[in-house]
This record gives structure tokens, C-alpha cells and sequence, in this order.
């Protein structure tokens, strides 16, 4: 089946291993569209395996994943993949244009959406400081963006993508907390129209979130 206009994930009684190791268990939660679910939990409880699952890059072992009452398992990936935005705990960083590593994430967007992205996370002052502004190369700054850098130009892909699902994975942790107030505010902005989730240890990303759950041994508390 191919989704259109997402109004809900449920996760029911999820439980996942990698092999003989045990990940998440009977992990429940609804997310309505308009809302930020926070996730947090110390290093190795399970967020970004929970984001994986969600992407389907793995199926539950036990329970179930569905997107407007329809099972994960049933929706063609590429679909299901196309109607979310990922940002991973690492960007990647081609050898080319700072714009072109931006557009990207959506080859029909005008330079004028690039750079409205480009505000949102953040990045758009930091890229009209460079030599050619959003011409410049990669390789010309002799690949020395920061972490952060990196960071805010995987979350302009994320908002250009334009998707109806965000799945943010630890999206500030390279950032002070200027540039993050930003972002989590572009967060806000766009959020009626979009299914949130957030992982974060910091307590100023999870101040944005609706709704916050926290895995703790591979369970909810
Ligand atoms: P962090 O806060 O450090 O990012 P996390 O909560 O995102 O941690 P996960 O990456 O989901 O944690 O990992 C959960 C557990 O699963 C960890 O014990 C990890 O070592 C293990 N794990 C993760 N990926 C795999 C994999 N591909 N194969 C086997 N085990 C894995
Ligand atoms: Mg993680």
C-alpha cells in the first residue's frame, strides 16, 4: 500500500533483538500529526534502533508498527522512506557544492526553498561567510566543516526533503545552544503540518517535545 496524508504512527507491544541480543521491549506509543514526541535514554537503550525500526531497516520480532492503522510490513519501503526525513547521528558530507549538498534531499526545490532551509537550520549565515557563499566546494574548505557545521547542513536537507514525518536522531548534540534554539524553533514552526519524533539527552531539546517517553533497559518508564 503507498500512504498519503499521515495523520498517526502506533507502535504496539514492540519487541526487537539484534540476534541473541535483546534491544526494546513492548515499547507503546500513538503520535498524532501536529505533535513532537521526545524520546531519551542513556547511551544503548534502544532510540536509534527504535528510528531504524520505524524506517523498516528492520522488522519487530513481536508487535507491530503502523502508519495510519496500516502494518509498516504493508506499505512499500521506498513509499514509506520517500514520507520521512532522517537526520542521523552523522552527516555525510559529499565532495561537491555546499548547495548541491543541500538540494540533494529534494531535486525540485528552487534555490530560493534551499535557502529557506538553509534558515531554518541555521546554517545560512555561517554559508554566506564562505568564499562563493553556496558555490563554494567541499573540497576548497579543505573538508574542514566542524561536527556542527555538518550537522545543521543534514538539517537543511531534513527540512527541504519536505517530508510528513521527521525523525531526528540527536539533532543539536554538535551545536551551542544559539544555533539550537533556532532550529528547535523552525521545529515549532513547521510542526502542525508534520509527525515529530526526537531523541535527545538534553533537557532544552526535549522542553519542545508534546509528549516524551524514556527508554530505560529496552523499556519504557
Ligand atoms: P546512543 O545514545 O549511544 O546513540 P542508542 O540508545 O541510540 O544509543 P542503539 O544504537 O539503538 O542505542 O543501540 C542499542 C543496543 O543495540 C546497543 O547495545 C548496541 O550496541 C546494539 N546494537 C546497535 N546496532 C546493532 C547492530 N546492528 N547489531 C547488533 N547490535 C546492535
Ligand atoms: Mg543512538
Amino acid at each position: 500500500e503507498r500512504l498519503e496524508h499521515i495523520d498517526e504512527i502506533v507502535v504496539q507491544d514492540l519487541d526487537f533483538s539484534y540476534g541473541e541480543s535483546h534491544v526494546l521491549s513492548n515499547i507503546n506509543f500513538r503520535l498524532a500529526k501536529g505533535n513532537i514526541l521526545g524520546i531519551h535514554g542513556r547511551s544503548g537503550s534502544g532510540k536509534s534502533t527504535l528510528l531504524k525500526l520505524l524506517m523498516r531497516f528492520y522488522d519487530p520480532q513481536q508487535g507491530e508498527i503502523r502508519i495510519n492503522g496500516i502494518n509498516l510490513k504493508a506499505i512499500n519501503t521506498q513509499n514509506l522512506r520517500d514520507n520521512m526525513a532522517y537526520i542521523t547521528q552523522q552527516t555525510y558530507i559529499f565532495n561537491e557544492s555546499i548547495y548541491e549538498n543541500i538540494i540533494m534531499a529534494n531535486r525540485n526545490a528552487s534555490k530560493e526553498q534551499v535557502i529557506n532551509a538553509a534558515k531554518q537550520a541555521s546554517i545560512h549565515e555561517f554559508i554566506m561567510s564562505l568564499p562563493n557563499g553556496y558555490e563554494t566546494k567541499v573540497t576548497e574548505l579543505g573538508n574542514s566543516l566542524s561536527d556542527g557545521e555538518k550537522q545543521r547542513i543534514g538539517i537543511a536537507r531534513a527540512f527541504l526533503h519536505n517530508a510528513p514525518i521527521i525523525l531526528l536522531d540527536e539533532p543539536t548534540s554538535n551545536l551551542d545552544s544559539l544555533n539550537e534554539a533556532i532550529i528547535l524553533q523552525s521545529l515549532l514552526n513547521a510542526k502542525a503540518e508534520k509527525l515529530i519524533i526526537l531523541v535527545s539527552h538534553r533537557t532544552s531539546t526535549m522542553a519542545i517535545c508534546d509528549h516524551i517517553i524514556k527508554i530505560e533497559n529496552g523499556r519504557m518508564s
